[in-house]
């Protein structure tokens, strides 16, 4: 969805910053502005302030800044158009978006109702929930049980469902309400309306709030042993188990703290490591880890560790999560796997170990790179052909949904030392043809999902709404761990800083051992020797590199084209990052001194310049299309500056964004661009 900058604009002028950081951040006036403990980093003194004035916030510990909708994107962890939409809905704007139509707006808007709708219900059921405990001997004692204090108890919300079929109908006015049904609190028997009853009976509750704090499900777990153990809420519009973490709310400013995020597998886990000093757990519910779990939590932080029990239902649960995490292990961030004894959970280990022993547990998890390749090698004889031809072909879908990277690179090789094969051979046996084609035919970065489905629907799609969103992110902080050197940080834990090089598998390697030497049946032979080392998949060219390339070569073949370009249209082309600014300046000093000249000309006195390669390189090969009406060919350039100049402009204006609370000159720049942002989309054959 592409939303108008006018209209972020607006939305800003109507918001205060003040009141939306208030929500979440006890704000206290100091002077001019507001004051209060910095949600990004631990503290005890205040050095987070607001700016009424200035509309921003600022931190002087740890330098985060910005504005509503970075606040709304950083803190509660939205992407951008989510964070848009709920400052909008706040101040009674609609979000103007072209690519929709009215009725789908009105769906969408109907959906958003509901959805608050739902909420409201079930933050209403909850607060009785909560009532009902205070009541519960019962329910009291098997917390305390569990050593949950009175305190952590009222951070996670937990309350008492109790016994009967329909202790609901003394909370809400009409216990047939469809709401009770459809937020699933209330099970509708097939038999007909009166067959209605709770679905949480005699159980105590966790609710589950999402990242805004609000309540969209609950988790329910009997007191003693009966069956089922725990009961989810069940799939709503609001709540989807694939999407939701428990204790994601209550933990995200620990898990800043701590500089990592443990994921552990039910809900009494997450609340007894928040009462013996571990608050930044969360959990999935009652679901494999999926990416989207993943995709989630990485919002908040670089660092994750998956913390799974010891038994076989562990090991397969790990696997899922591997499965999920891959296709986010991208170099910078740290996935580790944490597997106890197999007779503990978490909650018993920290018990019976103290918590130091589960911090060292934690500091010395498994890397993501090594639980990789022991999952592929799982029940392979490495010491037989068989057995690592087996491991290889486990190892492969693993090492695809990798992005790429340093990390996928090392991988390669070390999956190849294992098989017996040399890089390259195992990288060409994975990647057939994918080494020396030409740059042009991109073969797509692996991806878990395609795009389609990507289920991150409500972020700027990659590309060139993800730059919009650059200009709202406060700078990214990689220092934030290690640069305060906060206690129990990540890096404090012992191999926590390792990354992927902690430990070689234990698995026999018999060295030296090159396929093509020992069995070279040319079966696997390769197309061709020279290929680089490693080939990687090529990620896809940027559209504005494909842009820039074919403004070049309808120059470079049309010269008399650059008499007709206005100022703007120069500026923009010098503009272009090198090789393609240099090669439009060559280009131009060239027309000055000599006129228009053919490209055979051009050729020669390019001869060892700087911008050859280039100039050859889009004169050349299946693409250098140059022939055809030239009326046609004005018209493909004409669009192509028209797109530059766009760009050009969105970069400009994504700035003034920036200034605009510091700088009133720059909103009004922001409008001129803005107007000419616009008689240039409305120029040209379908400008971008
Ligand atoms: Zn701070």
């Amino acid at each position: 969805m592409s939303i108008p900058q006018s209209f972020i604009q607006e939305l800003l002028a109507r918001t205060d910053v003040v009141e939306i950081v208030g929500r979440y951040v006890q704000l206290k006036k100091g002077g001019a502005n507001f004051m209060g403990l910095c949600p990004f980093h631990g503290e005890k003194s205040p050095s987070f302030s607001v700016s009424p004035s200035k509309q921003f916030y600022h931190c002087f510990g740890c330098g985060k800044n910005g504005n509503a909708i970075g606040f709304l994107m950083d803190h509660a962890g939205m992407g951008f158009v989510e964070a848009v939409q709920d400052l909008a809905q706040q101040v009674g704007l609609q979000v103007p978006d072209d690519d929709v139509s009215p009725q789908e707006r009105e769906r969408a808007a109907a959906a958003r109702q509901k959805q608050a709708t739902l909420t409201d219900v079930l933050e209403k059921a909850g607060d009785a929930y909560r009532r009902q405990l205070r009541e519960s001997q019962r329910a009291i004692a098997y917390f305390k049980g569990r050593g949950v204090s009175g305190a952590v108890a009222k951070r996670y919300g937990l309350g008492y469902a109790p016994e009967g079929w329909r202790s609901l109908a003394s909370v809400f006015p009409r216990y047939d309400d469809p709401l009770l049904e459809e937020s699933g609190l209330v099970i509708v028997g097939e038999e007909g309306q009166d067959k209605r009853y709770d679905r949480f009976r005699d159980r105590v509750m966790f609710p589950i709030r999402n990242v805004k704090g609000e309540c969209i499900g609950f988790g329910g777990r009997v007191l003693g042993d009966d069956k089922p153990k725990y009961l989810n809420s069940p799939e709503t519009p609001v709540f989807h188990k694939g999407r939701e973490l428990y204790g994601l709310f209550e933990a995200r400013t620990a898990i800043r703290e701590q500089g990592y995020a443990l994921v552990t597998e039910g809900y009494m886990d997450v609340v007894a490591l928040a009462q013996l000093g571990f608050p930044n757990a969360v959990a999935t519910l009652g679901t494999a880890c999926t990416p989207e779990h993943v995709h989630k939590l990485l919002r908040f932080t670089d660092a994750v560790v998956f913390s799974f029990d010891g038994d076989g239902a562990g090991r397969r649960a790990a696997r899922k999560a591997l499965d999920g995490a891959l296709p986010h292990a991208t170099d910078t961030r740290s996935i580790k796997f944490l597997f106890l004894p197999a007779e503990h959970d978490p909650d018993s280990f920290i018990r019976e170990h103290g918590t130091d022993a589960f911090a060292r547990h934690v500091g010395e998890a498994v890397p993501l790179s090594r639980f990789l390749v022991e999952s592929a090698s799982e029940g392979c004889d490495l010491a037989t052909a068989e057995g690592r031809a087996h491991m290889a072909s486990n190892a492969r879908p693993l090492w695809t949904a990798l992005p790429d990277g340093v990390l996928k690179r090392q991988l390669l090789g070390e999956l190849a030392e294992l098989t017996q094969l040399n890089a390259r051979d195992l990288s060409e046996l994975w990647n057939p043809g994918g080494s020396r084609e030409p740059a042009r035919a991109p073969a797509p970065a692996p991806r878990a999902q395609p795009p389609a489905a990507s289920p991150y629907a409500d972020e700027p799609p990659w590309g060139e709404a993800a730059s919009d969103l650059d200009g709202w992110h406060p700078p990214h902080e990689p220092d934030y761990v290690g640069g305060g050197g906060s206690p129990g940080g990540y890096e404090d834990y012992p191999g926590g800083g390792h990354g992927g090089g902690g430990g070689k598998p234990p698995f026999r390697k018999n060295g030296g051992g090159d396929w093509k030497k020992g069995g070279g049946n040319g079966k696997w032979s390769k197309r061709d020797k020279d290929a680089p080392w490693p080939p990687q998949p090529r990620l896809p060219r940027t559209p504005a590199m494909g842009r820039a390339d074919h403004a070049a070569r309808l120059l470079l073949s049309h010269m008399g084209f650059l008499e007709e370009l206005t100022h703007d249209d120069h500026t923009a082309l010098c503009a272009q990052p090198a090789p393609h600014g240099p090669l439009f300046t060559w280009l131009e000093a060239q027309f000055h001194e000599h006129g228009p000249l053919a490209w055979a000309v051009l050729r020669e006195s390019l001869r060892d310049h700087e911008c050859e390669e280039l100039a050859v390189k889009v004169m050349t090969g299946a693409h250098a299309q140059t022939e055809g009406e030239l009326a046609e060919l004005r018209l493909e350039l004409r669009d192509l500056l028209n797109r530059m100049l766009i760009e050009g402009i969105k970069e400009e204006q994504k700035l003034l964004v920036l200034q605009a609370a510091k700088d009133p000159t720059a909103l009004e720049r922001y409008r001129v661009l803005e107007q000419k942002r616009v008689v240039l989309l409305g120029v040209g054959p379908k400008a971008a």
